[in-house]
Order: structure tokens, then C-alpha cells, then sequence
């Protein structure tokens, strides 16, 4: 195992005031279980073996850094672009749920269950238990299944069983109740893949092991390219996975600026927007305390974005220690903005981006005329954007 377990929560499950387990008594054993088999195989060199075996010969890492010529030539900077987009299944997803589906496995758990919202995670969960032989159920809202329907097919071709869940808005904070719901149910044989870097500890904790090797490759791939460190990494922010993973390469130099782009969706001050960190406040989700957005008695208020992937009223709860102490900065893109950055990478890189790292190529437009000309900036391309064709038309036709 490569990472550095730089910032390792305490033992009590926190990062600085935030995260802890904030969950029904009856999964308190299950989470310490989890904790423990991580322990163990975090330091089982069999483990890393399969684990990295997997990476490069399923995943397809590492995935290249590439150096974006007509865009930095367009904003006067020098942009690079770690290609989560090339990974398998298209997104930066399968590396969590590969390295939990086989601590799953270790620990001798052969149901798994999920949540999904876009579908993107659950294809990336259906797709590690088809590979490694698991049950695979995947809860997901039935407001989602509507608006993504080629998801529902590539998770059920994989042979994973796909759960329609009707409560609340039928959006994924249901999905993830409803995989909560299973989970004390089932405790005994089912192992729970959360998605992001959120839900109870361990969860935000072994989900950044996992995506840290984005981070720890861009690290080595930038310095062999340039022969130093970027002067800022930019990663957009849902639950926060992607973003911790890259940042968790680059935390302990302090002379990289990380910056983090949420969806503020139709705008910052109006009520549609998922701007978690910007205008949330200290509370409990899922397990965690953490920013969400919330009404003045606690209870969890609707997020918006054009993008699934960054539709969520909570965010992880390292990133809220990690704005708290100012060591990361957090921005907002709109979906207008987001769709400029999405027509942008497309048409000056011939890539066509997912949506939610467009929300960061959407800051970057505007942000990289107010700082100096030529900084080095490494921005995290999570994904592709295949699965945001049929939005990103019907929006453009719109407007
Ligand atoms: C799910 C998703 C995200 C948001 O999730 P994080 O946990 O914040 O990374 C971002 N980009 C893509 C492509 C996604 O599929």
C-alpha cells in the first residue's frame, strides 16, 4: 500500500469536529467489523496485490495525465487533465467499489447492497460483484430510474437486481435510507458499498484509501512531466470522493492550492442549488455530521443540479474539516456555467466531459482571468459524459 494515511481520522471516527457514526445501534458492531478487516488488509500485501492486479488490468491505471494545449492556450494557463474518464465503466466509481467489493469478499459477505443515483455508482458496483461473483441489489429512487434509463439496463445486464424506491422525493438521499433500511435488516450476510466519501466512519475513511491512488498517480505523473507540483488541483465535489482522492495526494504540500467546485444549480441564492459547503451548516446525514443543507429544525432540505452525480444535500465529512481549517477552498459553478464548461472541453479538447467535473471546468473559465498568467493546474476529469447527452441537448434546446 502506497498512501500515506496522512490524515487518518481519530479513533473515534472524526475529522476534526466532523464525521463519527451517527446510526442505529444494531450496525455498530458491522461498522467496527468493516474498520477492523480494513485495518487487517491494509497491511496484507495479498490484498494490495489483488487490489492493484485489478486496477491495472480491469480498471485500466493508471489513467494518463494529459496536457490540455488548446485550452491552456484559451485561458493563458497550463491546464492538465488527470483522465478519470478513461477508467472502466467511464468514471472515477469503480475504483471504491472494486476495493470494497474485495474487502466484502474477505470478509466473507456475498449480498451486496448499494445506492445509486444517476446509476453511476450502482453500474460501478454491478460491475465489480459481477466480476467477483456477488449478489448485487441496488436501491434507487424511482424519480432517478425515470431520467436515467440506460443505467437501469447496464446494471441489470451485469445481473444486479435493481430496487425502485418510492419514499421522500424519490431521489438518491432516499436511496442511500432505503440501502440503510436493508443493511440493519440484513447485517448478518450483506455488506453495504456507499458511493461517496460520506456515510458513518469508517465509511469517508476507506473510500479515500481507495480513490487515493487518483491522487497518488497525478502526483508521480506531474512531477515526471514538469519536474514539480501544480501550483492548484480543482476537482468538483458531490458526496466528495473524487475530490478527496486527488487532494489526498497533494495534502501535505502546502504550496498546492485545492480547490473544490459544487453545483449551486439555478444560483447560490435561490432554493435550487447543492452548494453543500458554501451554504450549508453543520448537521447529521447519514450518519455523519457534517455541512448539509437543512431548515432550521434539522430536517434535510432538497438539493438541485443538472448533474445526478452532484444532486446531494450533504458532503463528506473530511471536506468540511478541511474547509473549516482552510486548507481546501470550495467554489460553485452553476448549470448554466456547467454547460459552458462542458461545451468548452468538448469542442477545444475533443473531449466530452460528465457533467459534474463540466461544473468545474465552468469555474475555471471565469476564475482563470483573475488569478496570474501560466499557473500549472491540474484539474480531475471524474468522467465522461456519454451519460449526459440526452440532458445536455434538451438544456441547450431550452435555452
Ligand atoms: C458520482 C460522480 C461525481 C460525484 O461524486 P463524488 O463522490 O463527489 O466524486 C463526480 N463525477 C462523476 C463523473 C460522477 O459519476
Amino acid at each position: 500500500m502506497t498512501s500515506k494515511n496522512i490524515n487518518k481520522p481519530s479513533s473515534n471516527g472524526r475529522f476534526g469536529k466532523f464525521g463519527g457514526k451517527f446510526v442505529p445501534e444494531t450496525l455498530m458492531s458491522s461498522l467496527k467489523e468493516i474498520e477492523e478487516a480494513f485495518e487487517k488488509y491494509s497491511k496484507d500485501e495479498s490484498f494490495w496485490e489483488e487490489l492493484t492486479t485489478l486496477q491495472n488490468d480491469f480498471i485500466g491505471r493508471p489513467t494518463p495525465l494529459y496536457y490540455a494545449k488548446n485550452l491552456s492556450e484559451k485561458l493563458n494557463q497550463r491546464i492538465w487533465i488527470k483522465r478519470e474518464d478513461l477508467a472502466h465503466t467511464g468514471a472515477h466509481k469503480i475504483n471504491n467499489a472494486i476495493g470494497q467489493a474485495l474487502l466484502a469478499k474477505r470478509i466473507g459477505k456475498k449480498r451486496i447492497i448499494a445506492e445509486t443515483g444517476a446509476g453511476q455508482h450502482g453500474v460501478a458496483t454491478a460491475t465489480a460483484c459481477a466480476m467477483l461473483n456477488l449478489e448485487c441489489i441496488v436501491y434507487m429512487g424511482e424519480e432517478d430510474i425515470k431520467r436515467q434509463a440506460p443505467n437501469i439496463y447496464r446494471m441489470e445486464m451485469l445481473g444486479a437486481k435493481v430496487v425502485p424506491v418510492t419514499s421522500g422525493s424519490r431521489t438518491l438521499k432516499d436511496a442511500v435510507n432505503e440501502a440503510i433500511r436493508d443493511w440493519v435488516t440484513n447485517v448478518e450476510n450483506t455488506y453495504y458499498i456507499i458511493g461517496s466519501a460520506v456515510g458513518p466512519h469508517p465509511y469517508p475513511y476507506i473510500v479515500r484509501e481507495f480513490q487515493s491512488i487518483i491522487g497518488i498517480e497525478s502526483r508521480k505523473q506531474i512531477l515526471d512531466k514538469t519536474g514539480s507540483l501544480p501550483n492548484y488541483v480543482l476537482a468538483c465535489v458531490g458526496g466528495g470522493s473524487n475530490a478527496i482522492g486527488i487532494f489526498s495526494g497533494f495534502i501535505d504540500d502546502l504550496d498546492v492550492s485545492l480547490i473544490g467546485i459544487e453545483a449551486s444549480g439555478e444560483g447560490i441564492d435561490t432554493e435550487k442549488h447543492a452548494a453543500t459547503l458554501t451554504k450549508g451548516t453543520p448537521g447529521i446525514l447519514h450518519g455523519s455530521l457534517s455541512y448539509v443543507l437543512q431548515d432550521s429544525f434539522g430536517q434535510i432540505q432538497e438539493a438541485h443540479s443538472i448533474s445526478a452525480g452532484l444532486d446531494y444535500p450533504g458532503v463528506g465529512p473530511e471536506h468540511s474539516n478541511l474547509k473549516d481549517i482552510e486548507r481546501a477552498q470550495y467554489y460553485s459553478a452553476t448549470d448554466l456555467k456547467a454547460l459552458e464548461g462542458f461545451k468548452l472541453l468538448s469542442v477545444e479538447e475533443g473531449i466530452i466531459p460528465a457533467l459534474e467535473p463540466a461544473h468545474a471546468l465552468g469555474f475555471l473559465i471565469d476564475w482563470s482571468q483573475e488569478i496570474p498568467k501560466d499557473q500549472s493546474i491540474l484539474f480531475l476529469l471524474s468522467g465522461r459524459g456519454d451519460k449526459d447527452m440526452e440532458t445536455v441537448s434538451k438544456k441547450m434546446a431550452s435555452l
